[in-house]
């Protein structure tokens, strides 16, 4: 990847800013897309000083010409949390249809590698557990979720018949919950609404029973995995995820364990379609990425909790 110039649709926002800052740290030039609809300027400029990147303020689903070269465009433009993606649903389904065929578009007229971040998510509440790349998911069309379930569904179909009418190289990834530095306070994922609570004292807020299981992968592991898929001729889809599969509940104990918080636990209601089970199966990532997560949920939580700490 050394030398390549790289689109970043959604640089600006939690995962988007981690891979421009992987892709500086690797010698690329980085053209980073973003309406700061969800993702925060202050997460890109802290990347200035580590190469040549520059930051455009745009709506991709209005459209997306980037003069010059281009060698790879990755599309994470997109709502991502549950709160956000219900705050925004027709900037969601938009990002998913639109924005996918402007990026699409670009690859397309530079030659360029295409990945398409898209989420497990697509399994829906799924009835394969875990879950490989072969299983079409358990999804409500028309639910409060559907509008970014049904835009990654239509984004994945969109990339495949890019790639089967035009030989675009494309790539889908089915990214698993992850989570890390800078990820915002507010945007409802666990993780940070846990620590968030953990670190202010308040009552760790649990959905259902708790019983619900995610599967949480610490977002260095999956920059290795994303720089590597950019990097092969792998088509997908693709599940990026860490297999350790751990209870709500569970999560919010060790948070609160690890931030040595005395915050009690209380008891939410559980939202519409909120998935029972979530573990990647990540057979195809080992065989043909030589991908598999290396750090470990009490060491990525550790670090996260550190970062929230520092940028209180
Ligand atoms: P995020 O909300 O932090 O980042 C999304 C970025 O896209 C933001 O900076 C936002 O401003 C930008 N954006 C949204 N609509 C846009 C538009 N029309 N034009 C230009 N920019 C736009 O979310 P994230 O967690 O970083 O997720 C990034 C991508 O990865 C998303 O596509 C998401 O669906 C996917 N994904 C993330 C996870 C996860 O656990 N974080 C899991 C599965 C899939």
């Amino acid at each position: 990847m050394s030398g390549s110039r790289v689109v970043v649709a959604g640089g600006a926002g939690f995962l988007g800013s981690h891979l421009c800052e992987r892709l500086l740290l690797d010698e690329c030039e980085v053209v980073c897309v973003d309406n700061f609809l969800t993702g925060r300027p202050e997460n890109v400029e802290a990347l200035f000083d580590l190469g040549k990147i520059s930051v455009h303020d745009r709506d991709i689903t209005m459209n997306l010409q980037i003069p010059g070269p281009v060698d790879v465009v990755f599309h994470l433009a997109s709502p991502a949390s549950p709160i956000d993606y219900l705050r925004f649903p027709i900037q969601t389904l938009k990002a998913g249809s639109i924005g996918t065929l402007h990026t699409l578009n670009l690859a397309r007229e530079k030659n360029a590698r295409y990945i398409l971040a898209s989420t497990s998510e697509v399994y829906g509440d799924p009835l394969v557990h875990p879950q490989p790349e072969s299983y079409w998911g358990n999804v409500n069309p028309i639910g409060l979720r559907s509008v970014y379930d049904e835009a990654k569904r239509f984004a994945e179909s969109l990339t495949m018949a890019y790639r089967r009418t035009y030989g675009v190289s494309t790539s889908i990834v089915r990214i698993f919950n992850t989570y890390g530095p800078r990820m915002r306070r507010d945007d409802g994922r666990a993780v940070p609404t846990f620590v968030e609570q953990a670190l202010s004292g308040k009552a760790l807020t649990v959905a259902g029973d708790g019983s619900q299981t995610r599967s949480l992968c610490y977002v260095d592991d999956l920059m290795d995995g994303l720089i590597g898929l950019a990097a092969s001729d792998i088509p997908g889809p693709i599940n990026l995820g860490n297999p350790h599969e751990v209870s709500m509940l569970a999560l919010a104990r060790e948070i609160r364990d690890l931030a040595e918080s005395s915050s009690s636990i209380s008891f939410v209601v559980l939202p519409e379609d909120d998935p029972q089970v979530r573990q990647p199966d990540i057979s195809l990532a080992r065989d043909a990425l030589g991908w598999s997560p290396s750090v470990s949920l009490q060491k990525g939580l550790r670090r996260t909790i550190a970062w929230f700490r520092e940028t209180t």
